[in-house]
Order: structure tokens, then C-alpha cells, then sequence
């Protein structure tokens, strides 16, 4: 491992937290913690949503970037925020131009190196209207016990795998995983659930959205994930209304044909799945007198199949086994590397191309 992704990249949550404290400190920007009220981490550690505020505070044009949704995902995205910081790019940013930088948006799953919250819930689709009556995904409930195994070995795994393939030859391919992808709101341990009411998270980032971005008119939104995509491929996923001014604002950001709807999918010959709840339509509504252009930005690690058995391994070692056994040690670590691969050319990779791709948002932002 070279010095440099080692100076940012960190094994654990505790660990990120102090580079990304450290990093604003040299810079002498403050941080603001958002404690979380009852969970720990696995060692009693003190979980909290870290929140730092660069350039002008009070610009028109802000940029927030967001890290940690998707909890172990948070290693990469906090990578990436170090970097940025120690790097020194927020001297780059326009005089008309601020940037919010979330760490750790679900520390819980951070921590304890889940991808969802401490309630099961993928924070990616808990925003969403929890009065009403949630969206239908009856097809879900026809998988859950494929995907849900009980053991987890060669058999049992290739016999879902059976079941699968025999499910899409019948129902299509992008039909499937639809429906297993976009979120669910009926089986509370199973995948991709979105939730039964707003998560601390959800909370916690509305109150972030109220303090530290109410005024603005502009908006430039990163939320960094892993693990869709090929290992080290850049994916972009933008939410804005394909067609409108918004999403081609964020072509001119990051390349017409890398937000078109279906980019990071085509190439499999994929449907990009109807996900419900995300965290960018929250924002949206947290800060209804922005105009917010901005997208889920990925990088990829296994590729697809492989990241959906990933996504099993995890849930697996939540509900069916004690997860810090030490026979458990191995899949932990398969895990962890699945969503932060310890690979030096991947890791470099993503230092070097995630500067590229804040500094066109940013540059975007000050001519907005
Ligand atoms: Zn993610």
C-alpha cells in the first residue's frame, strides 16, 4: 500500500472519524457532531454524523457531499473527503461558493461494517413518505427466501442461484432485480428495506439541511457509494428529471452520456432499477427553495453478481450468526474488502478521480 491512500484510507470507523477530524483541524475548520442517542459502536464506541462547513458559509451556491449512507461504504467516501480537505481544494472554491461535507451520514453501519442501519433499514430508501401507504413490490416477497438463506455455504448458495436464474428466465432479468433492489418496505429482515417510519439519520440530515443550507438558491449534490459497477469503474446515478435543466447541468459537470438514466447499466444490457427513498430525493425536499443538481456517484469493486452475493453475506452475518465470531472472520473481511477493496491500484484510483469529480462540480457551482 502506497503511503498516500494510506494516509486516508482507514480500517476502522473510529480511525476514519480521527483523519477526518484531523483534516479539518489543520485546515482550522470546525466540526459539528450529531451524537447518535442510543447505539454504540461494537466496542462502546461513541457513534456521530460529523459535519464540516468550508469556504463562505452563507454563498447562494452550495455544495453538499455526503458520505457513509450506506455505512461501510462511508471508508471509501471518507477517503475521498479526507483527501479533499488535506489537499487543500476548498481554496478552489469560488467566492460565490460553500461546501457541506457530511462524514459518516449512518454511523451505526460504519461502525459495525453493515450497509444498513441499525434497524435493517438501507438508509438509500428510507426517504419517503412513511404517512402513506408505501409502494408496492409484491415480487419481493416471492424472493425473500431466496435471497434470505438460513445457511451460508456452497449448496445453499448455488441452489438460490438455481432458483434465481429459474425466477428471470420466467419474469425477465430487470424485472427481478427490480424488485429486489429498489426497496421493500414488508420484510423488516430482509433486503433493501426501506424502513417503518424516518431513521435517526433521515432526521439528523434534515436538521444538517435546515442549519447549514436553508439559504441556499444552488445546489451541487455527491452522495459517495461502492459496489455498483466494475471493480474501479466510475458510475453515476442522477436522480434529476432526464431531459431537464438540472440534469444536463450535471452532464456538464460529469459527462452527458455518464448521467444519461440507464449508463451504468446498459453495458450489462440492464434496466437501471425504479429505487425508492433515496437520500437525493430527501435533500430535494429538505431544501425545497434549492435548485439541486447532483447525483449517487459509485465506484465500482466486483461487479454485480458478485456484489449481490455481498449484499446476502451481509445480511446473512446480521441475522443467521453471531457476526464477530472468530469463524465469521474471513466472510467480515470478504465484506469489508467487497465495498473497500484493499487493492492500491483501486484505492488510487479513486483518489485521483474523485478529485476530478468534485473539482467539476465545484467549478460548476461558481458559474451557476
Ligand atoms: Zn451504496
Amino acid at each position: 500500500m502506497s503511503v498516500e491512500a494510506d494516509e486516508f484510507f482507514s480500517d476502522s470507523y473510529v480511525e476514519a472519524r480521527g483523519k477526518f477530524g484531523a483534516a479539518c483541524e489543520e485546515s482550522g475548520v470546525g466540526v459539528s457532531s450529531l451524537e447518535h442517542p442510543s447505539e454504540t459502536g461494537p466496542k462502546g464506541e461513541t457513534l456521530a454524523i460529523d459535519v464540516a462547513v468550508f469556504g463562505r458559509a452563507d454563498a447562494p451556491n452550495m455544495i453538499l457531499i455526503n458520505t457513509g449512507t450506506h455505512g461501510l461504504e462511508g471508508f471509501c467516501g471518507s477517503a475521498i473527503v479526507t483527501q479533499w480537505i488535506r489537499r487543500r481544494e476548498y481554496e478552489r472554491l469560488g467566492a460565490n461558493v460553500g461546501a457541506v461535507i457530511v462524514h459518516g451520514l449512518n454511523p451505526w453501519g460504519f461502525a459495525h461494517l453493515r450497509r444498513t442501519t441499525e434497524n435493517n433499514v438501507d438508509l438509500n430508501r428510507n426517504f419517503i413518505d412513511h404517512t402513506t401507504p408505501y409502494p408496492d413490490n409484491p415480487r419481493y416477497g416471492e424472493l425473500h427466501g431466496i435471497v434470505c438463506p438460513s445457511a451460508w455455504s456452497e449448496a445453499a448458495l448455488a441452489e438460490a442461484k438455481d432458483r434465481l436464474d429459474a425466477y428471470a428466465e420466467i419474469h425477465g432479468r430487470d424485472t427481478m432485480m427490480d424488485a429486489l433492489i429498489r426497496g421493500q418496505y414488508s420484510h423488516a429482515d430482509g433486503m433493501n428495506y426501506g424502513g417503518s417510519g424516518r431513521e435517526w439519520s433521515n432526521l439528523a440530515l434534515e436538521k444538517i439541511c435546515a442549519e447549514h443550507l436553508a439559504h441556499a438558491r444552488h445546489l451541487g449534490f455527491i452522495d459517495w457509494h461502492t459496489g455498483i459497477g466494475e471493480h474501479g469503474e466510475l458510475v453515476f446515478l442522477c436522480f434529476n428529471e432526464e431531459g431537464g435543466e438540472l440534469h444536463r447541468r450535471a452532464g456538464e459537470w460529469w459527462g452527458a452520456e455518464n448521467v444519461a438514466r440507464d449508463a451504468a447499466f446498459a453495458s450489462a444490457g440492464r434496466k437501471r432499477p425504479d429505487y425508492k427513498g433515496l437520500v437525493f430525493y430527501g435533500v430535494q425536499q429538505f431544501l425545497p427553495g434549492a435548485e439541486m443538481a447532483g447525483a449517487v456517484i459509485e465506484y465500482g469493486t466486483r461487479g454485480s453478481p458478485p456484489m449481490y452475493k455481498a449484499l446476502r453475506l451481509d445480511r446473512w452475518l446480521q441475522f443467521e450468526t453471531d457476526r464477530w465470531s472468530p469463524e465469521n472472520a474471513d466472510k467480515v473481511e470478504d465484506l469489508f474488502d467487497s465495498f473497500c477493496p484493499r487493492a492500491e491500484e483501486w484505492r488510487r484510483g479513486v483518489l485521483d478521480s474523485s478529485l476530478a469529480v468534485t473539482r467539476a462540480m465545484c467549478e460548476g457551482l461558481a458559474s451557476w
